[in-house]
C-alpha cells in the first residue's frame, strides 16, 4: 500500500445536485451589497464554513487520486465544486500556514514564521476580524494547541474553543476537543438572523497516531503489536535521515495516518450534517490543509527542515451556492494557487473589506494576469542554531532529531522554494540552490525540454533577494514566548 501520487490531471464528470443548481440562481453579489446598508435585501451574504484538516498532504485525499477511499466527505465537496490540483501552503507547518490563510497576507507581509517570529502580531487584520466587522458571528472550534489565543489566532473570533496543550497531555491524547458538539451548542445560541463564518481545525493526521480499533488503511496481517509500536510514543520527526524506518514499518506508519486522515474526514461530515440542519442553505465550504507530510521522501519524516513538495502541496476545495452564477465553470482548476488566496476568495463573496488583502479571488481572478510566483519558508530560527552547526554541535543543543543527518540532507538552515510551476528553485543558507522540475516523469520516447535557463536565474535571483530582505540565514534573536506558548510548541514536538 502506498500514498498514490496523483498523476497529471485528467477532466473529471462533473455531477451536481439539483439543490446547487437551483441556488445558482442566486446573485450573491446584488444581495450583498443592500445587508447591512438599508436592512431590505433578501440575499444576506452567505454563511461560511472554513476546515483546516491538519498535516493533510493531497495525495492521502480519494478526490486527489489516493485509491483507498480514504475521504468520502471531502469527496463529495469535490464533485459539487471546485478542486484546486495545484494548491500551495507558504511553509511547511501549522503557524506561518495559518497566518497567510487567516489573513490573506505573505508571510513578508506577517512575518510570523520569519526571524523567531511565531505569534500572529495584532495589528494584522484577520479574516475574522473582516467578517464580524461586516455582521458576521464568528466562531473557532480548533484541536490543534497552536491554533490558539497564545499564538493569536483568536483575533476577531466571538467564540474560539481550544484545547489547551497542557489539556490535552493531561487528556493522555490529541484531539480532546469534540468539535462536533461544541460546534452544535454554539449554534443552539447563535443569532439566526446573522450569517456566520466558522473556522474549524482538525488535528489528526498530526502524529502521533492514534491506535483505532478499526483501520481498513494498514497493510494487511499488520498486529496490534506492531502497530502499537509504531503509534505515538517516539516522534516521527526524531526518525529521519540514518533514523528513517525501512518499507514495512513506513507502509504502517503510512496506514496509521490515513486512518487518521479517515477520521478527520468523518469529522467534516458531522460538521457538515449540524450546519446543514440549521437550515442554511445559501452556505460556503472550504476545506484545505496547512501543510503536508513526509513519508520517508528525502529522507525525511513529519513536516520539519523542508520546503519540498510532499509538504507543501496542500488539498483544497471550495464549495458553496453561487458557482453556477459564478465566472469558474471548471470544477478542477489545475492553475496554481496560495492558501492566502482562500481568504480574499471568502471576503469577495462576503462583499467584506478586503482592502490591503493580498491574493486572488478565486471566483473571478481564474488566471492571474501575470505569472505569479509561489513563495514558501522554512526558518530554523527557533532552533538556536551555533553559526558553526554541525553533527556535533547537535548533539551539543541537544538537538536529536537531526543527529542522524548528513550535509546531503539539506535540513541544517534557513531554506525557502520559490515555484513558477512547473519549476522551483530551492534556496537553503548552508547548501547550495537546487532546481525542482514538478512536471510528471519524462517517458523515454517523449523527453521533455530542460527548465528555461532565463526562468530558473530570474527564480533563484528572487530566492536571494527575498532571503536578504527577510534575513534568512543570519542569527537573527527569536522573539520571546510566553510560557503558555513555547510548553505548546514542546508539546507539538517542535521544539525539545
Ligand atoms: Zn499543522
Amino acid at each position: 500500500m502506498k500514498l498514490e501520487t496523483l498523476p497529471s490531471p485528467s477532466p473529471r464528470t462533473i455531477r451536481r445536485a439539483a439543490g446547487i443548481r437551483a441556488l445558482g440562481l442566486i446573485l450573491p453579489g446584488l444581495g450583498l451589497l443592500a445587508w447591512g446598508c438599508t436592512g431590505a435585501s433578501p440575499a444576506p451574504p452567505p454563511s461560511i464554513l472554513l476546515v483546516v484538516i491538519d498535516t493533510l498532504r493531497a495525495d492521502a485525499v480519494s478526490a486527489y487520486g489516493n485509491g483507498l477511499d480514504t475521504t468520502p466527505t471531502f469527496d463529495a465537496l469535490a464533485e459539487e465544486g471546485q478542486l484546486y490540483t495545484r494548491a500551495y501552503a507558504p511553509s511547511p507547518w501549522t503557524v506561518p500556514s495559518h497566518a497567510s490563510l487567516l489573513t490573506g497576507q505573505t508571510i513578508e507581509d506577517h512575518g510570523v514564521g520569519l526571524s523567531g517570529r511565531v505569534v500572529l502580531p495584532k495589528a494584522a487584520r484577520t479574516l475574522a476580524e473582516r467578517l464580524r466587522d461586516r455582521g458576521y458571528e464568528t466562531a473557532a472550534f480548533s484541536e490543534n494547541a497552536l491554533i490558539s489565543e497564545d499564538f493569536g489566532f483568536s483575533q476577531g473570533f466571538d467564540h474560539f474553543a481550544v484545547r489547551t496543550a497542557e489539556e490535552q497531555m493531561a487528556a493522555g491524547k490529541k484531539g480532546t476537543i469534540d468539535v462536533v458538539d461544541e460546534l452544535r451548542d454554539w449554534l443552539q445560541g447563535r443569532d439566526p438572523q446573522r450569517p456566520f463564518f466558522v473556522f474549524v481545525n482538525l488535528y489528526d493526521p498530526h502524529e502521533p497516531y492514534e491506535l483505532r480499533d478499526v483501520n481498513p488503511f494498514l497493510p494487511a496481517g499488520t498486529s496490534t503489536a506492531e502497530a502499537k509500536l509504531h503509534k505515538a510514543g517516539g516522534r516521527t520527526s526524531h526518525l529521519i535521515c540514518d533514523r528513517i524506518p525501512g518499507e514495512n514499518p513506513l507502509e504502517i506508519l503510512r496506514g496509521l495516518y490515513l486512518g487518521e486522515v479517515a477520521s478527520a474526514d468523518r469529522k467534516l461530515a458531522g460538521i457538515r450534517a449540524a450546519l446543514e440542519a440549521q437550515d442554511e442553505p445559501n452556505l460556503v465550504t472550504v476545506v484545505t490543509s496547512d501543510h503536508g507530510e513526509h513519508f520517508g521522501e528525502h529522507r525525511l519524516l513529519d513536516h520539519e527542515f523542508s520546503v519540498h513538495e510532499e509538504v507543501l502541496r496542500v488539498p483544497l476545495v471550495v464549495h458553496g451556492p453561487s458557482l453556477e452564477a459564478g465566472p469558474i465553470q471548471a470544477a478542477r482548476i489545475d492553475e496554481p494557487v496560495e492558501l492566502r488566496d482562500v481568504a480574499r476568495t471568502l471576503l469577495g463573496w462576503a462583499g467584506a473589506d478586503t482592502a490591503g488583502v493580498g491574493g486572488r479571488d478565486l471566483r473571478t481572478e481564474t488566471v492571474p494576469p501575470a505569472p505569479r510566483d509561489l513563495i514558501a519558508v522554512y526558518s530554523d530560527n527557533r532552533m538556536r542554531l551555533p553559526p558553526a552547526f554541525d553533527r556535533d554541535a547537535a548533539r551539543e543543543v541537544q538537538d536529536f532529531k537531526r543527529q542522524g543527518c548528513g550535509d546531503a540532507d539539506r535540513v541544517f538552515g534557513d531554506m525557502l522554494a520559490v515555484t513558477r510551476y512547473p519549476f522551483r528553485v530551492n534556496w537553503y543558507a548552508r547548501y547550495p540552490s537546487e532546481v525542482v522540475d514538478l512536471r510528471p516523469p519524462a517517458q523515454a520516447s517523449a523527453p521533455r525540454p530542460p527548465p528555461p535557463p532565463e526562468l530558473i536565474a530570474a527564480l533563484r535571483a528572487q530566492a536571494e533577494q527575498f532571503a536578504a530582505r527577510a534575513r534568512l540565514g543570519e542569527d537573527v534573536a527569536p522573539e520571546p514566548l510566553s510560557p503558555e506558548s513555547e510548553e505548546a510548541l514542546r508539546s507539538l514536538g517542535y521544539i525539545d
